[in-house]
This record gives C-alpha cells, sequence and structure tokens, in this order.
C-alpha cells in the first residue's frame, strides 16, 4: 500500500508504542486518528505531528466501550473521510498477583482494556476498511502470553495477549476477500511508561521461579530492551505494501529475549 494521503486510526497514541508509531506513520504521510483517554498526551502526539508537517486528530475514548469506540472511529471518517490502517493497540498491564489475590474485577478491567478493546477497535474500522481497495490492520499483543509464561501473576495480562493472536486469526481469514490484511506483532521489553500506567503488582515475590540470566535477558542487545520506535518501523513495514502477501502472522520483537526466557 502506498501510505501517502491514508489515513491510520492509531489507539493509545497518547504515549510509548502508540506515539512512535503514530509519529513514523505520519512522517510516511499518513493521516493519524489518534484513540486515546488521555487528553494531555494526546494533543502533545498531535502537536509533534503537526510541527513536523503532518496531519493528527485525537478523539476521547475508553478502548473497553463501545458506545465510545463506536462514536470516535465515526469522527475520524467525518475528520477524513477514509480508513485504510488500523493499529489496536492501546493495552495495560493491570493487576499482577497470584491468583487466589488477583480479583475478578482486577480481570475484567484487563480483559476488557486489552482484548475487547482490540474487537471493538476492529469491529467499528472494518466497515470502513472495506469501502477501500486494500487495508491492513496490526494489533499489538506481546511476548507473555504467546512465547513467554515465565511471569507468574501476570495471567490476565498474558491471557489478553494470547487471545489477541487467536483473534488476528480468526480476522485475518474473514477479511482476506476484501484484501484487508491482519497481523499480530509481540514485542518483548520497550522503554515506555507502560509500568506506570494502570499496573499494580502483589506478592509476586511468593510465586515467582528463581531464573537467572548472567550476561542480561535480551541475548541481542546484552540486555539493553527495545525502543518504541523499533516497534513502529514493523507497524511500517506491516501497513505498507511491502508486506503485502502476509497476513494472520504473528511476529516477534524481542531482541530473542523470549527465545531464552520462554
Ligand atoms: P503506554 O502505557 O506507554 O501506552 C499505552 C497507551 O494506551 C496510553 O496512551 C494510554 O492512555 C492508552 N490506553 C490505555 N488504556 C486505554 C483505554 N482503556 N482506552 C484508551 N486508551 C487507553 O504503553 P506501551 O508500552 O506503549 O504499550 C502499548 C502496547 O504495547 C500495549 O498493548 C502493551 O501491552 C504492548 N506491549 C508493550 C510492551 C512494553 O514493554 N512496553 C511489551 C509488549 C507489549
Amino acid at each position: 500500500m502506498k501510505l501517502q494521503n491514508k489515513v491510520a486510526i492509531v489507539t493509545g497514541a497518547g504515549t510509548g508504542i502508540g506515539r512512535a508509531t503514530a509519529i513514523l506513520l505520519a512522517q510516511h504521510g499518513v493521516k493519524i486518528g489518534i484513540i486515546d483517554r488521555v487528553s494531555a498526551q494526546s494533543q502533545e502526539t498531535v502537536q509533534i505531528i503537526e510541527q513536523h508537517g503532518g496531519q493528527a486528530m485525537w478523539q476521547s475514548a475508553d478502548v473497553s466501550q463501545a458506545d465510545q469506540m463506536e462514536r470516535a472511529i465515526a469522527q475520524v471518517m467525518q475528520q477524513w473521510g477514509r480508513i485504510d490502517i488500523v493499529v489496536a493497540n492501546a493495552g495495560i498491564n493491570g493487576a499482577w498477583a497470584p491468583i487466589e489475590d488477583l480479583l475478578p474485577e482486577e480481570w475484567d478491567t484487563t480483559l476488557h482494556t486489552n482484548l475487547k478493546g482490540t474487537f471493538l477497535t476492529v469491529k467499528y474500522a472494518v466497515p470502513h476498511l472495506k469501502q477501500q481497495s486494500e487495508g491492513s490492520i496490526i494489533i499489538v499483543s506481546s511476548v507473555n502470553g504467546t512465547r513467554g509464561f515465565s511471569l507468574s501473576g501476570a495471567t490476565a495480562y498474558a491471557c489478553s495477549k494470547a487471545a489477541q493472536v487467536a483473534f488476528t486469526k480468526m480476522i485475518a481469514l474473514e477479511l482476506a476477500k476484501y484484501r484487508i490484511r491482519v497481523n499480530v506483532i509481540c514485542p518483548g521489553a520497550i522503554e515506555t511508561g507502560i509500568n506506570d500506567h494502570d499496573s499494580q503488582r502483589r506478592h509476586l515475590e511468593e510465586i515467582r521461579e528463581p531464573v537467572e540470566f548472567p550476561r542480561g535477558n535480551i541475548p541481542l542487545t546484552g540486555g539493553h530492551p527495545g525502543k518504541s520506535e523499533d516497534v513502529a518501523q514493523l507497524v511500517l513495514f506491516l501497513a505498507s505494501s511491502a508486506s503485502s502477501y502476509i497476513t494472520g502472522t504473528e511476529i516477534w520483537i524481542d531482541g530473542a529475549e523470549s527465545l531464552i526466557k520462554g
């Protein structure tokens, strides 16, 4: 897909991976519809894009709320008139705790944000994607729940991320006839503020297995985490025609972290 003048929805583009993705896509001529519930950061992302000559708008919505998402996506359509690319990125760590400690409502919050939020983002964008001759949906999952299962306590998070992979494959097949591609990316440790946002950790020392990685746990970089911009480059590839025959696929982006942590 040639990206100039295409329109992308990027959820959770107020910070982190979503912001880096929105900025990079905008640098390639994509108009960006940010959907995020945090105002100041989202408006800052819009400003950064506009300062570099790009075009962006922000719609406030909680991705887990159907009415808010339907309205936000309709607003992006009203503003830009089309949707070609969807990046379902908004997500939280939520509560990490032993299973006896984890509250049912904490489970719901994580699953509603990460999984239902992905469903709602895609559901309300698909009718608009179908209006174009091609489209690309990129879902942001994680190594946790897809290759890594040693982050004991992050059960709700890992389950939400695993389910995003199944969702991707179901929808990739359903939408292939419309030339809408659907892929899922699975980052490892990426330097963002995610551990400070909507993250609660309790009593993890009781359940964590004692594992040591003497030379750092990210082999490719000697232990340094990745950057949001690294992930944004992968999203750009999956959004563009460089990946035109790729759909229904998960791609890990983790410097081989998950190969040793498992
Ligand atoms: P971040 O906390 O920096 O950014 C998340 C963004 O999503 C924020 O702008 C936040 O306001 C928004 N958001 C959260 N809940 C929302 C809701 N209910 N409605 C609307 N917006 C909401 O986090 P990040 O590290 O950039 O994470 C982005 C995605 O990448 C998440 O899905 C996360 O699970 C995934 N991921 C991150 C890492 C990592 O190490 N940072 C690793 C693997 C996967």
